[in-house]
């Protein structure tokens, strides 16, 4: 049994994701924080690509129930082992930064940045001990330039690409790669409410991406076709930078 653990699996950009890797023939666990409905609905779709999985709820932003629950898993899955990790849930709170309230910061920071220390880390040794695996971060747009609005979200992914280029310089040797992607506009709950008629006039393909195309590169990253890519930060933004 392959196994891969998509973060925010409930929806999204995180549910195109978990299908994505089970049509490669992953056993998909789906993370989310609390929508049990949407959760139990990828699970159907993972099933109807053909493969299988399971649902672990958990806040990635809590250290104590991350590594509860990864190594709650592992413990009961001794045979197998996470070989795929995409750290892909996110929020946003975007304000001024006059106007940024501390939890604000942190929430976003939490979600974004904490979370790929809390959930890497307790799956990182058993790839680094059969010395294979792929880590995936979502990163954004945002983490590349900065957008005003978001010096909380923009700080979390900036930071996490960061951290990709730092991880992967770590565990190369060892068969573990490490890579992020950075979407732009994404059709997701994420950005219901922008005016999309307006932005897309800012992204020389003319729309905004959907969940499917950014899994079709997660996928990629995912594969033994992509050994030689590690520490990249590769973006999928319609040519918007
Ligand atoms: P979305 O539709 O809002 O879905 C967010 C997902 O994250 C949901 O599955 C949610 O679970 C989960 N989640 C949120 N907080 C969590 C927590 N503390 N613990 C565990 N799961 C949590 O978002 P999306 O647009 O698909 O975005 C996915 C990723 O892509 C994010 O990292 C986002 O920053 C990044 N991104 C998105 C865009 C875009 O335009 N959409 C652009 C650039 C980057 P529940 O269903 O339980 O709430």
């Amino acid at each position: 049994m392959k196994c891969a653990l998509v973060t925010g699996g409930s929806r999204g950009i995180g549910r195109a994701v978990c299908i994505r890797l089970a049509g490669m023939g992953y056993y998909v666990i789906v993370n989310y924080l609390s929508n049990d409905a949407e959760a139990r609905k990828t699970l159907d779709l993972i099933r109807e690509a053909g493969s299988d999985g399971e649902l672990l709820k958990f806040d990635v932003s809590d250290n104590a129930a991350a590594v509860s629950a990864i190594e709650g898993w592992q413990d009961a899955h001794p045979d197998t082992y996470i070989e795929v990790l995409v750290n892909n849930a996110g929020i946003r709170k975007d304000t001024l930064m006059l106007w940024m309230e501390f939890e604000d910061w942190t929430k976003v920071l939490g979600t974004g940045l904490d979370a790929f220390y809390n959930v890497t880390r307790p799956i990182l040794r058993p790839m680094l001990v059969k010395r294979y695996g792929r880590i995936i971060n979502m990163a954004s747009l945002s983490g590349l330039k900065g957008l005003p609005g978001q010096c909380n979200y923009s700080a979390a992914k900036g930071g996490l690409i960061a951290a990709t280029r730092a991880l992967a310089l770590e565990v190369g040797r060892k068969g573990v790669t490490v890579n992020a992607v950075a979407p732009g506009f994404v059709r997701t709950d994420m950005v219901d409410g922008l005016d999309e008629a307006e932005l897309r006039k800012t992204i020389p393909v003319n729309r905004f991406g959907e969940p499917e195309e950014v899994a079709a590169l997660v996928g990629f990253l995912a594969s033994k076709d992509a050994s030689y890519i590690t520490g990249e930060c590769i973006s999928i933004n319609g040519g918007l930078y």
